[in-house]
């Protein structure tokens, strides 16, 4: 079996620079405008020397309506198709609102799921994990897709069990 995993988070988090980083391949588009990534992307990366599938979604804004709606409909869906979800947080912005109605719907789902606390490169990694601890999905691990911070641990935390 070859697993499913999913980006998820809000707009500009970083999920599609940490999808770009882990497939090697520039295919989702990364912007440096709000959810510019509109559809699943679906991506083949390898850890370790065995095959993962990612998805990179468009993001969930908290109050979603046209095609805000369109992109929080293909997150929940790729939450569904996936066997472990990368919640990324940012850790410049700290923990929002919207975040916590993130992380209430994979608690609600029960999913196997990693809060990364991207852009760890901004703020002390400490600080980072003390701050999304509020949500209740165990400790962050503080990552940087931009720099390649952590990525490893992530990884090995994500992926060990398949
Ligand atoms: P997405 O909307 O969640 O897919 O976010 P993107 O991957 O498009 O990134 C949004 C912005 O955050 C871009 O300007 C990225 O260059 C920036 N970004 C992503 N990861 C990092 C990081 O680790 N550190 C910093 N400082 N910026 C980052
Ligand atoms: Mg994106």
């Amino acid at each position: 079996m070859v697993p499913v995993i999913a980006l998820v988070g809000r707009p500009n988090v970083g999920k599609s620079t940490m999808f770009n980083r882990l497939t090697k391949s520039r295919d989702a588009i990364v912007a440096e405008y709000s959810g510019l990534t509109r559809d699943r992307q679906y991506g083949e990366a390898k850890w370790q020397g065995r095959t993962y599938i990612l998805i990179d979604t468009g993001g969930l804004s908290g109050d979603e309506e046209g095609i805000d709606a369109k992109m929080a409909e293909q997150s929940l869906q790729a939450i569904e198709e996936a066997d472990a979800v990368l919640f990324l947080v940012d850790s410049r912005d700290g923990l929002t609102p919207t975040d916590q109605m993130i992380g209430e719907h994979l608690r609600k789902r029960n999913k196997r799921c990693f809060v990364l606390a991207n852009k760890v490169d901004t703020v002390d990694p400490e600080i980072a994990r003390a701050e999304f601890s509020p949500l209740g999905l165990g400790d962050a691990l503080p990552v940087s897709a931009a720099h390649g911070r952590g990525i490893q641990a992530m990884l090995e935390a994500a992926l060990g069990v398949f």
